[in-house]
């Protein structure tokens, strides 16, 4: 516990240590990896944005503009919102650098934080991390199933077990007559549904599906589902998508209550729910958000695209034990005199991509070698008076706990002194720390 007085980290909010951040890192370079082999190029974008961005692209009756964003007004009295997502930021940049025109059909990833005020919970943060993707100009169904195969060997290559949901959730021709018959259904069923969903009902019957009371879910088991009210083209569009997802063997499951909560969603739209994360089970989602573009004042223009939470990525793929700094040499200056040399050696080591260990001097030979066992070195090298008189540092097997019978020269050149470690080092059993 902190002491009181000490400035703690806000609520929501957290630090990433060194052991996490390395699985983190693994994931984003896998998906610049990955989504590099499908034409995407890495976009970064700024984490505030003009307010309006949000409530033009996201809906003004949603819960995230309506609850959850980080809104202020600035110095000169703009409103600004710290992004509670990545899409609406993407679009801007698409129209704002002229990609629309200049490269209509570019395909962007992103990584970085998001920010919404919501409740804390197991693996749900107010400043939580996305990767995820985007195709404009594109509104083939091949383009689809283009960007779920490559969701899906991602979340392999990561190690990710995660199940793929699909629906349609049809388009502006379909989806006002199916909204009609869901607001009829929920003014049927008025009794059983919380205040929230009397408004849902009213303002947008889509979003009864957001509804986190399980006894309004409950009821919206038995709602009309958008699936079975598409019209011929979303249908044909839908069929398309599968049977290409078919004909590749990426496995996904027909969820026809799937309704995106965000307006500008059309057609394909997918959740990936992982295994072992409890309630709150989902790693990510996406899907086709035809209208978006010019909803935000851009041409008509189609988009496809996913986000997935870095957190629960990592809780579904599992952490590594291995520590982000493997140390393999320890160097142990045995006193004051052995100091420049100690960081002489490690500094030519360091120069190898050797990780090095450089232990304080002024401490007993012991608790220098339980310092460097500590650490997981496979090898330590010792300085003390006699290594400062021959000029050759002893070389100490930590494995096996005893020296190795070729001293090292305290001058040798990097190249060599790499040379020979990495002999010794290889010859050296796995050690239980490092495994
Ligand atoms: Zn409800
Ligand atoms: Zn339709």
């Amino acid at each position: 516990m902190p002491k009181p007085g000490t400035i703690t980290a806000v609520k929501g909010f957290r630090d990433v240590l060194p052991e996490e951040s390395r699985r983190w890192r693994e994931l984003e370079a896998v998906a610049a990896e990955v989504f590099g082999a499908y034409g995407f190029g890495e976009i970064r974008l700024p984490v505030v944005e003009r307010t309006e961005l949000f409530a033009r692209s996201l809906g003004e009756a949603t819960d995230v503009v309506e609850k959850e964003m980080y809104t202020f007004v600035d110095r000169d009295e703009a409103s600004l919102t710290l992004r509670p997502e990545a899409t609406a930021g993407v679009v801007r940049a698409y129209l704002e650098n002229g990609l629309v025109t200049s490269d209509p059909t570019v395909r962007l990833f992103y990584r970085g934080p998001m920010f919404r005020r919501e409740r804390p919970q197991r693996g749900r943060y107010r400043q939580f991390y996305q990767i995820g993707a985007e195709i404009f100009g594109r509104d083939d169904a091949l383009v689809d199933a283009e960007l779920l195969v490559m969701l899906t060997r991602y979340l392999d290559a990561v190690g990710a077990r995660a199940t793929l949901e699909l629906n349609s959730v049809g388009d502006a021709r379909c989806r006002p007559a199916y909204r009609d018959r869901l607001r009829a259904f929920a003014r049927a069923h008025l009794d059983a549904l919380c205040a929230d969903c009397h408004r849902r009902a009213e303002r947008n019957p889509l979003r009864l599906f957001d509804c986190k009371v399980e006894t309004c879910r409950a009821v919206l088991l038995r709602a009309p589902r958008i699936a079975d009210n598409l019209c011929d083209a979303c249908r044909t569009h839908f069929d398309e998508v599968r049977a290409l997802l078919d004909r590749q063997g990426v496995a996904y499951v027909l969820r026809p209550e799937l309704v995106r909560g965000l307006d500008y969603y059309v057609r394909t739209a997918f959740e990936l729910v992982a295994e072992g994360l409890g309630a709150q089970n989902a790693v990510g989602g996406g899907g086709r958000y035809d209208g978006l573009v010019a909803a935000l004042g851009g041409p008509e223009v189609a988009g496809v695209g996913f986000a997935l939470g870095v957190e629960r990525l990592a809780m579904a793929t599992g952490t590594t034990a291995r520590s982000d700094a493997r140390v393999r040499v320890a160097v142990l200056p045995l006193d004051a005199r052995a100091v420049p040399p100690a960081l002489a050696l490690a500094t030519r080591l360091r120069d190898e991509h050797w990780a090095v260990a450089l232990e304080a001097s002024g401490r007993s030979l012991k608790a220098l070698l339980r310092s460097a066992d500590r650490r997981g070195a496979r090898l330590a090298i010792i300085i003390g008076e006699d290594e400062l008189r021959t000029g050759r540092a002893t070389i100490r097997d930590l494995a096996q706990r005893r020296d190795v019978k070729d001293a090292l020269p305290l001058d040798a050149a990097a190249a060599e002194l790499s040379r020979r470690l990495d002999a010794l080092d290889e010859a050296a059993p796995a050690r239980s720390t490092d495994a």
